[in-house]
């Protein structure tokens, strides 16, 4: 059997903000080319322990290991450059077109002109983006095609590591449920190591080799949904599942 790779390590990482222990003192080894979610109910700690991977935050103590380097704030800024980061709404730049926010880095990085037009139209090709919305402002586009733009934003540098908080979690069901299938494809044809937050057990089910799953800054069990569904760690893991029974049953039961 061959060792598991392992993109990022947490070590004994934390942070506090005043009297709040966003994260407690947590361990974490997310392995390469595998989806891995954060979940568990609003205020766990999802949002901060990516953005302590993403470098946005610093940690109050611990290590972050990204490929074998350990993150500083010296190395920061190149080590970022191997992350692709997409927020919920997005978070493109208003008063930049399309093809700004996704080439920004690129042009910052001193990539010649053919090589960013190349890669934009590759990425447009992945996302299914139209070229005829290069020209367009974020307030201009669909919710799912900001979400496309930004993920051809945070592809476009080809990080090995793609950190994706509740990117789907503004769009309407069906948007959302025809994105969750693309995005699937996508990471898997690109082998990515990605690391995503999401409150849904459904989407972290759907997407996620190892489900990381949280409670009041803790990681309170990790693995994948039939170990967590089966031997759950806690009597929270179990109520934490059955509290976000299939919506489809929960509909069936009020109509019988
Ligand atoms: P989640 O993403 O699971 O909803 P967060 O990581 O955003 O949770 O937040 C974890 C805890 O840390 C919450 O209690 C939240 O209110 C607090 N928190 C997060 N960011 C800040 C901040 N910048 N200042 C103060 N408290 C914060």
């Amino acid at each position: 059997m061959t060792d598991t790779v392992y993109m990022l390590q947490l070590k004994g990482v934390c942070k506090r903000y005043n009297d709040i222990q966003a994260l407690a003192p947590t361990d974490l080894s997310v392995a390469e080319a595998q989806t891995t979610v954060l979940i568990g109910p609003s205020g766990c700690g999802k949002s901060t322990l990516l953005r302590l991977i993403a470098g946005l935050i610093r940690a109050d103590s611990g290590t972050i290991v990204v490929e074998g380097t350990p993150l500083t704030p010296d190395n920061i800024t190149a080590l970022r450059h191997r992350m692709g980061y997409v927020i919920q709404e997005g978070g493109l730049f208003p008063h930049f077109n399309v093809r700004r926010n996704v080439t920004l880095m690129a042009d910052y990085l001193g990539w010649d002109v053919e090589r960013i037009d190349t890669r934009l139209g590759e990425l447009a090709d992945m996302v299914r983006l139209p070229s005829s919305l290069f020209d367009r402002y974020p307030a201009e586009l669909s919710g799912g095609q900001r979400q496309r733009v930004s993920l051809m934003r945070a592809l476009m540098l080809d990080p090995h590591l793609l950190l994706l908080d509740e990117p789907l979690g503004a769009l309407d069901p069906m948007i959302r449920y025809e994105l969750q299938q693309e995005l699937k494809t996508i990471f898997e044809n690109l082998a990515k190591t990605v690391v995503m937050v999401t409150h849904d057990i459904a989407e972290a089910a759907f997407f996620g080799h190892t489900l990381v799953l949280m409670r009041g800054g803790h990681v309170v069990q990790k693995g994948n949904v039939q170990q967590l569904a089966r031997s759950p760690a806690e009597p929270f893991v179990e109520q934490f599942i059955t509290a976000q029974r299939d919506p489809m049953q929960q509909l069936n039961e009020a109509l019988s």
